[in-house]
């Protein structure tokens, strides 16, 4: 049973970690400034003893009391729609808002474990992408704030490792969708579903064969936890390494929704990767972790999780 301070908390990710953590008995203490996270996500653990819930901009700072275990900075706006409303937000919380949860693992004598992400690859030129590829990131177009801020939050937290022996984790964060998504999210798995319920038409960016490599949230945050428990200093890749074109994950959506949507074809985003899958295998060999729900069996979940949501 540990003590964690989980920032980020009430967002998509950070919510279904605390629904983890705390159902294999951890006290999760919940620092969120609910800009993309939502009080909704968290309301159901209110009354949970071990969960706490601290409304703060881990950017501006971090102060908790006691004795904490594990920080893990889950907090930062992700989706690409977020990096043109939010981009100097997602520059500090990848910058200001890791060095403040580095501080406290410091203080507390605590592990760090860190979301990071695909994105460092950028537009990766080798594939699928190991750990041990540099990428190919632009540095300064319109998803850089969110791709250098996550390469800036690996550079800190190793460098805490190297100049103050802090214990940390970073985790490369592959498209991870499922329940609890914002339904306005910009996402394509959470446009595609929210459109098929609607029987709105599925807006496909550029001609549809770029790919992605879908993860569903269980799998993510049982991997996330399987490496938080390990002893492994490095990024890990945890994602699902099926891959698909977004004509593909298309059609998974129609299928999965019943819906009979047209598809438009709308521009390409710039610097919009082309191509994204992980290679799993050190997260199989140190982790012992691979994903097992496949992307109909979690469109599904995911549909129906929507469908609640907005009362379709
Ligand atoms: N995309 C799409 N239609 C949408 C939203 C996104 O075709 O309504 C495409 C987008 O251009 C990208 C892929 O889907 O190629 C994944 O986009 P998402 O925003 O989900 O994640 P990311 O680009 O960060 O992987």
């Amino acid at each position: 049973m540990a003590r964690v301070v989980l920032t980020g908390g009430a967002g998509f990710l950070g919510s279904h970690m605390s629904d983890h953590l705390l159902a294999r008995g951890d006290e999760v203490v919940c620092v969120d400034n609910l800009v993309t996270g939502r009080a909704s996500n968290i309301a159901h653990l209110a009354d949970h003893d071990g969960f706490t819930f601290v409304e703060c901009d881990v950017s501006e700072g971090l102060d908790i009391d006691g004795p904490v275990d594990a920080v893990m900075h889950l907090a930062c706006p992700a989706s690409p729609i977020d990096f043109a409303k939010l981009p100097i937000e997602i520059l500090k919380v990848g910058s200001y808002g890791t060095h403040h949860a580095l501080d406290l693992a410091v203080e507390k004598g605590a592990v760090f474990h860190v979301n990071s992400t695909s994105e460092v690859y950028g537009d990766p030129l080798e594939h699928p992408q190991a750990e041990t590829y540099w990428g190919n990131v632009n540095p300064i177009g319109p998803r850089s704030v969110y791709d250098e801020a996550k390469r800036f939050g690996e550079a800190l937290t190793m460098a805490y490792h190297r100049a103050h022996d802090v214990d940390v984790r970073i985790v490369r964060t592959f498209n991870t969708y499922g329940p609890r998504m914002r339904p306005d999210d910009g996402r394509v798995v959470s446009n595609f579903i929210v459109q098929a319920l609607e029987g709105e038409n599925l807006t496909v960016y550029g001609d549809g064969s770029q790919t992605r490599s879908f993860c569903y949230v269980d799998d993510q945050i049982t991997g996330q936890l399987a490496l938080l428990d390990s002893d492994y200093v490095g990024p890990v890749n945890i994602g699902n390494e099926h891959e698909f074109t977004m004509l593909e994950l298309a059609q998974v959506v129609l299928e999965a929704t019943n819906a009979s949507s047209e598809l438009v074809f709308e521009p390409l985003p710039h610097d919009d990767p082309t191509q994204r899958r992980p290679d799993l295998t050190v997260a199989r060999r140190e982790l012992g972790w691979e994903p097992t729900i496949q992307l109909a069996e979690g469109v599904a979940k995911t549909a129906a999780h929507f469908a609640e949501e907005l009362g379709l």
